[in-house]
């Protein structure tokens, strides 16, 4: 089964973790031994070579820089230049892997359409296909530093992260999107950017749909349903979402799977984390809609946590291949699956670009 993941913080782990992501997973473990800068040193699931040996041929990789103001306890860069310089490191290591032939950069419907049927006659020669996205919008100094992504192949972008932003309010924080916040989904709409609701707080979603009327996912959200935390979305935000014909990734971080997961204490084995908990999230989102249409993977596995807070059953990226015959035994038609697996992301980004 082809498997179209929209949410991989691929240049990151390039650049912060220092990661080969042309190595297999098991040598970038072993290159992190002993090492403790990160809770999820030797945890890695991603690789080219796991997402090959899983049929992810397709992808949405972010750039992500934050920018914090001297009150904001989060970490990040202490000016939007600095934040956006960070960014511009991570697109040229996504052009120096379309150099050598590990990536391509997909930013219209002929060469996503080019680039699935590539995968499908040989995807040993192909190429695996990214869409560009901004997650936390911060890095953006002013609105011309937006039109600049665009033309470097920018496709979606977040307003918020974590915490307060320059243009929108993020998870655990409290407050809308301002002026700024409007003036850059004007812009969003302009270029006809995908905007991507993930992370966005409550009030800064709720005032973002009121304002914004062009295309809209959640690349990796999970239902507020099963736990309860501002970071998922409610059952009403999920309705608004499927009515404006969004696609909402299935995120595998494990506390956004199992409710009461306390970092350090809880792990895979004692809280049973397994994929059931993704197909729970994959069924409530589609018995909300009434059909297969509005769910994807979105999985943002290696987005700062490893096998230590995955589900117990994914070791590497590769282990998404076990969702299908899951979604089976649940009674999803093949249909259904494809839909779930691709589908329905691909035929949001063709209908966004036509
Ligand atoms: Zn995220």
């Amino acid at each position: 089964m082809f498997i179209f993941d929209a949410h991989l913080d691929l240049s990151m782990n390039a650049m912060e973790w220092n990661r080969d992501l042309r190595w297999p997973v098991a040598d970038i473990r072993k290159s992190e031994n002993g090492l403790t800068d990160k809770p999820d040193r030797g945890n890695n699931t991603v690789s080219f070579d796991a997402m090959r040996k899983g049929n992810i041929g397709l992808c949405v990789a972010t750039q992500i820089a934050r920018y914090v103001h001297k009150s904001n306890p989060l970490p990040g860069w202490n000016s939007p230049q600095q934040a956006w310089a960070q960014t511009q490191g991570q697109i040229a290591w996504y052009k120096a892997m379309e150099a050598i032939g590990e990536l391509t950069q997909i930013t219209s419907a002929q060469e996503l359409m080019k680039h699935i049927n590539a995968w499908s006659q040989d995807k040993e020669k192909t190429p695996i296909g990214y869409i560009l996205s901004l997650e936390g919008a911060d890095s953006i100094v002013n609105l011309d530093y937006l039109e600049k992504s665009y033309e470097q192949g920018l496709r979606a972008i977040g307003p918020a992260h974590y915490g307060p932003g320059t243009y929108a309010f993020g998870t655990d924080s409290v407050g809308g999107i301002g002026r700024k916040g409007r003036e850059l989904l004007k812009e969003i709409q302009r270029l006809n950017l995908i905007l991507d609701a993930t992370h966005l707080c409550n009030q800064s979603f709720w005032e973002t749909m009121t304002f914004y009327e062009g295309p809209v996912w959640a690349s990796h959200n999970n239902c507020r349903t099963f736990v309860d935390h501002n970071r998922q979305f409610s059952d009403e935000q999920l309705s608004e979402l499927i009515n404006r014909k969004a696609v909402i990734g299935m995120a595998l971080d494990a506390w956004m799977m199992v409710p009461n997961w306390q970092r350090g204490v809880s792990n895979p084995i004692n809280t049973n984390v397994t994929l059931a908990h993704t197909i729970q999230n994959i069924d409530h989102i589609c018995q909300l809609a009434g059909n297969s249409l509005h769910v994807g993977i979105g999985t943002d596995l290696d987005g700062g946590f490893g096998t230590e807070q995955g589900p117990s059953d994914v070791d590497t990226i590769a282990d998404l291949q076990k969702i299908p015959q899951m979604l089976i035994n649940k009674g999803y038609t093949p249909e259904d699956i494809e839909n779930i697996m691709h589908g329905n992301f691909v035929r949001f980004l063709t209908d966004t670009w036509q």
